[in-house]
């Protein structure tokens, strides 16, 4: 793939970028090892200081960034400004809570025969972050945020078709203070991440995004013996109950599935609605879908802008296309818009049967699979058959039943009356094939550091 910035919504080519070469990319680790030696012993409150200055920025640059994400993956401007907005917050979190959530832990000393025992959260040194560009900024800050707070230096390869939001970010964390190789983009393709996980200098990496690149990078860290964390897939279930408050479920439904242009992977993708509101459910979620108003990402009045990607729409078709020639039905959307750019409208399939890739596959674009279950086993059973367990919500007025949920619901996260979110002060993650470690909240910055027990004869 280029690195290069194409406009989603006309398919225009806008600027390329060309790759670091291997001794550029072998510069880039050298300096980034360099700056470990001293960063590592940078005050928190330093450090804090310069995440602020780089929240600042971002704050008052908002609308700049926010064009530039939208420019370079479609997402619409209104929720691009939130975006960053986020990450602002997400900085802020970091910066002010880093050094209490990487506080000592003390041990009972008389217990182990010491006079002092205690764990110590150390950082680990050059951290590479493989990112993708559904989230241009935030999946990156929120690796750079806890990272750099942690004390470790940072190497960003981001997806390549977001190069300017990549740059933007080393940029304005070196604006708020970051010294000279704290934190570095590289614009290189996936076939040179080997190079530097290979590198010695490299002590771990984090990567978000498919199951085959989560597969290629763990392969390479496993045979390095490194820590990785990956953050891949999901098709998360969106269970609604009789007892659920039909109004907010289904409008919930909505932006769940089509936020950032159906392009989240914890956007709910699989509806498994209760038999006696099955029938009400699906006619008013085809309504509100069918309704929602497609086109320029940059128009406010925009709700689904183009998927970020040909390959991307091409791949969401193709899902459509195989379950409609089995079968299925579409009750709205189901065709790509004829016209310039990447526009896949908001579609809703019903008789979906468990042989079809639609079941199996995460849809990555504004379709949403509908299912009827019989009762709150059926749904369960329906909700944990695949092979993802990122997140998962459930919509019900009924305590027992929202405890089975809480309590069966295979996933890293369970929303009940409400849809998966990322928050700063909440860990984020998944079980089976949706990954393993967690980012942001405590859990997210420990991820990155070598927990050192500490025993005092
Ligand atoms: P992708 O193709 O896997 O790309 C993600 C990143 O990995 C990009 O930087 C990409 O670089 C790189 N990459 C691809 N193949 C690689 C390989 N073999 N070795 C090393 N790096 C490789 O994923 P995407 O299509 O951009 O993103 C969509 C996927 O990400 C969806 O499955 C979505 O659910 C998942 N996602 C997960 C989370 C989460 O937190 N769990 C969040 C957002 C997205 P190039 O761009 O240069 O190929």
């Amino acid at each position: 793939m280029p690195i290069a910035t194409i406009n989603p919504a006309t398919g225009e080519t806008v600027q390329t970028f060309n790759p670091a070469t291997s001794a550029e990319i072998d510069a880039a680790i050298t300096r980034a090892h360099n700056r470990f030696a001293d960063y590592r012993r940078t005050s928190f409150a330093q450090r804090a200081a310069w995440m602020h200055a780089a929240a600042d920025l971002l704050e008052a640059e908002a609308d700049e960034v926010a064009a530039m994400m939208t420019l370079e993956m479609g997402k619409t401007l209104v929720s691009a400004k939130a975006e960053a907005l986020k990450c602002v917050k997400g900085f802020r979190y970091y910066a002010d809570q880093a050094e209490a959530l990487l506080a000592d832990e003390p041990a009972d000393a008389a217990l182990v025969g010491a006079s002092r025992a205690y764990a110590r959260y150390q950082p680990l040194g050059v951290v590479l972050a493989v990112m993708p560009w559904n989230f241009p900024l935030w999946q990156a800050v929120r690796f750079a945020s806890a990272a750099l707070m942690a004390g470790n230096v940072g190497l960003l390869k981001h997806a390549s078709n977001v190069p300017q939001c990549a740059l933007y970010l080393a940029d304005v964390l070196a604006r708020g203070g970051f010294p000279d190789g704290c934190f570095q983009t590289l614009l290189i393709p996936s076939s040179a991440v080997e190079q530097v996980l290979r590198d010695p200098r490299v002590a771990a990496a984090t990567l978000t995004g498919s199951e085959p690149a989560g597969q290629s990078v763990a392969a390479i860290a496993g045979d390095e013996i490194k820590h990785t964390v990956l953050e891949l897939g999901g098709s998360d279930p969106y269970i609604v109950m009789p007892s659920a408050d039909l109004d907010k479920a289904v409008t919930t439904a909505v932006t769940a599935r089509v936020q950032n242009n159906g392009q989240s992977c914890i956007a709910a993708k699989r509806f498994i609605i209760h038999t006696d509101i099955y029938d009400e459910f699906v006619d008013r979620f085809v309504d509100k879908m069918a309704a929602l108003r497609v086109g320029d990402p940059t128009d406010p009045d925009t709700d689904v802008g183009p998927l970020a990607t040909e390959q991307g729409r091409t791949d969401v078709e193709k899902l459509v296309d195989a379950a409609v020639a089995e079968g299925a039905v579409v009750r709205c959307g189901g065709k790509r818009l004829d016209r310039p750019g990447w526009y896949y409208p908001p579609t809703v399939i019903t008789d979906i049967t468990r042989d079809m890739a639609l079941f199996t596959e995460e849809v990555f674009g504004p379709v949403a699979s509908m299912y009827r279950a019989r009762d709150i086993e059926e749904a369960i059973d329906i909700a944990n058959a695949t092979t993802f367990g990122l997140g998962s919500n459930a919509w019900t007025g009924d305590a027992a039943e929202q405890q089975r949920f809480i309590d069966d619901i295979e996933a890293g996260q369970v929303f009940i009356n409400g849809m998966t979110t990322s928050y700063p002060e909440l860990p984020f993650g998944g079980i089976k094939r949706s990954g393993y470690g967690r980012e942001l909240s405590a859990h997210g910055i420990r991820e990155f550091c070598n927990l050192k027990t500490v025993w005092v004869g």
